[in-house]
């Protein structure tokens, strides 16, 4: 097991190469821990909730700025971010894998991610495209122009500390937006390097330097940056818990929000599924990252004519998974973040059998004695009756309940039975099947898939969910409109004044 005082010379190591002063970080603010052994790294300085006014003054004067330097430029800004996220890859997925967990594999693809969306997000410097109509009045022209928002405030999760701050911060600034980062209290160490990187593009691009700030700190600081009347958007990710606080505050001062929150994602097994390709999508969406992804699969919904040989063969695999160390190169499964998530996927599983379930494998705690400060899990599979109680919360744990039907109607009804509306696949071989979960009645997900998993979207796609998940849209597609505000312009060239709708007036 690698040592704490390991984990502690690497996270040095890589965050002086992208750049971080480690002895300005120094103070007694938050701490910086590490699930991989369940230790403290460092204590550190980061703000508080009085220092959110100010950062919110200075981003709004660089947007003042910002908002005028030509959209390719800015995209220039983006290009470089993503070029030293390149050059600091390892670094950066070392500081990922110390501080939420992620096993090497995972940790290089959340920084894969971010440079694909910075990638993106250059070539959306050329193409933040308005639209021009037809008008109904002789002499006159009608279009949509698209400008720069604001400060963006940007709140983010523990479980992706930087691929989400990525999505947001490459798309805002490409947009003409400056932004405010509040990352997780869980993860400073990855938003520091990521802070210093940008510091870095800034400086070498010649952008204001005060176009991203971070504010290291909890939720107080969150909920400053929600109420700062200068923050045009805030987009927020987490639990639903928070989304229930942070939307009701922003709609309040009629502020816009993107709200990107918890799931509670199924795959359906029809009875024609390829069962190979099945059981390995399936671990990977429910096991792979330790049950912490918002896509992971939390509910499995089998047909009953395959539901024991697809069991079978799961059960198996998660006997098989090596859970532990993710500096291990055979390792499959990291820890837990911490104690409380470790408590919560106990009381969900007790909960689970109180409510007629049994847990088939998975659920012990592991490695307690090399690692007593760590919470090592074996991902449990557990079969339930119906889906009540339990089945339709989110527990942030690798759990997988497992549920049987007989008409695909009935699946496609468990399915969107829960309050949560992110993520969902179908496995079949029949068009049909595939074609009904994909139609306005099947799936009411943000993202459905056929023949894949319910985690791992690729950045080209808006990302995002429905229902209490939020209805939030980040990264591909169009979701750089939430980030710009339109305008409609009405242009009249000829010598009168024609009223729309033939109204007469003078
Ligand atoms: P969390 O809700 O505990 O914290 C998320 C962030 O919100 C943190 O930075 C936290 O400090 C801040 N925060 C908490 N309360 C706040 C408040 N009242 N006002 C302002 N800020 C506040 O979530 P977590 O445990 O870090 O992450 C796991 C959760 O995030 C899961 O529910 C997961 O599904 C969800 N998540 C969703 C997405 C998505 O895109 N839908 C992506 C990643 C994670």
């Amino acid at each position: 097991m690698t040592t704490t005082d390991d984990l502690r010379a690497g996270a040095r190591t890589a965050l002086r190469h992208c750049g971080v002063d480690l002895a300005a970080i120094d103070g007694d603010l938050l701490t910086a821990r590490t699930p991989v052994t369940g230790e403290t790294l460092f204590r550190i300085g980061g703000s508080t909730a009085d220092d959110v006014d100010g950062a919110v003054a200075a981003a709004h004067a660089a947007f003042l700025h910002w908002r005028t330097t030509p959209a390719p430029v800015r995209g220039a800004l983006v290009k470089r971010l993503g070029e030293l996220i390149g050059e600091f890859r390892d670094d950066l997925a070392e500081l990922v894998a110390i501080e939420a967990g992620k096993i090497r594999s995972e940790a290089l693809g959340e920084v894969q991610e971010m440079i694909d969306v910075c990638e993106f997000a250059v070539g959306l410097s050329r193409q933040l495209y308005g639209r021009t109509m037809p008008s109904e009045r002789p002499g006159h022209r009608l279009m949509e122009t698209w400008h720069p928002l604001g400060v963006v405030g940007v709140i983010s999760a523990f479980n992706f500390p930087v691929a989400v701050w990525s999505w947001n911060t490459a798309i805002a600034l490409t947009c003409g937006d400056t932004v405010v980062w509040k990352p997780s209290e869980l993860t400073p160490l990855t938003a520091l390097a990521c802070a210093a990187l940008l510091d870095r593009a800034i400086a070498d691009t010649g952008a204001p330097p005060k176009v991203h700030q971070v504010l290291l700190g909890d939720a107080a600081v969150g909920e400053r940056l929600v109420d700062s009347p200068s923050v045009a958007l805030v987009s927020a990710t987490g639990s639903t818990r928070m989304g229930r606080a942070v939307g009701p505050r922003v709609a309040a001062r009629f502020g816009r929000s993107i709200l990107e929150l918890g799931g509670n994602n199924a795959a359906v097994v029809t009875a024609s599924a390829d069962l190979d390709l099945a059981v390995n999508a399936i671990v990977f969406a429910a096991a792979g990252t330790a049950g912490q992804r918002c896509t992971t699969m939390r509910r499995l919904i089998v047909h009953e004519d395959v539901a024991d040989e697809l069991i079978a063969r799961l059960t198996a695999a998660y006997q098989r998974l090596l859970v532990g160390d993710p500096f291990d190169g055979a390792t499959l499964v990291g820890p837990l973040i911490n104690e409380a998530a470790l408590v919560r996927m106990r009381q969900a599983l007790a909960r689970a059998t109180e409510e007629g379930g049994k847990v088939l494998v998975g659920g012990d705690r592991e490695l307690a004695d090399t690692s007593p400060n760590a919470c090592y899990v074996r991902p449990a599979l557990v079969r339930m009756p119906a889906q009540t109680g339990i089945v339709r919360e989110e527990t942030f744990a690798p759990i997988l309940y497992v549920l049987t039907y007989s008409e695909l109607d009935e699946a496609i009804a468990l399915h969107n039975g829960v309050p949560q509306g992110l993520s969902s696949g179908i496995f079949t071989r029949d068009q049909r099947e595939a074609e009904r979960f994909l139609a306005a009645d099947g799936a009411d997900c943000g993202i459905v898939n056929v023949n894949a998993g319910t985690s791992g979207a690729e950045i080209g796609g808006a990302f995002g969910g429905e229902k209490e998940t939020g209805g939030g849209r980040e990264s591909g597609s169009d979701s750089w409109r939430a980030y710009m505000r339109r305008a409609t312009n009405t242009i009249n060239y000829s010598e009168q004044v024609v009223l729309a709708q033939d109204v007469d007036f003078l």
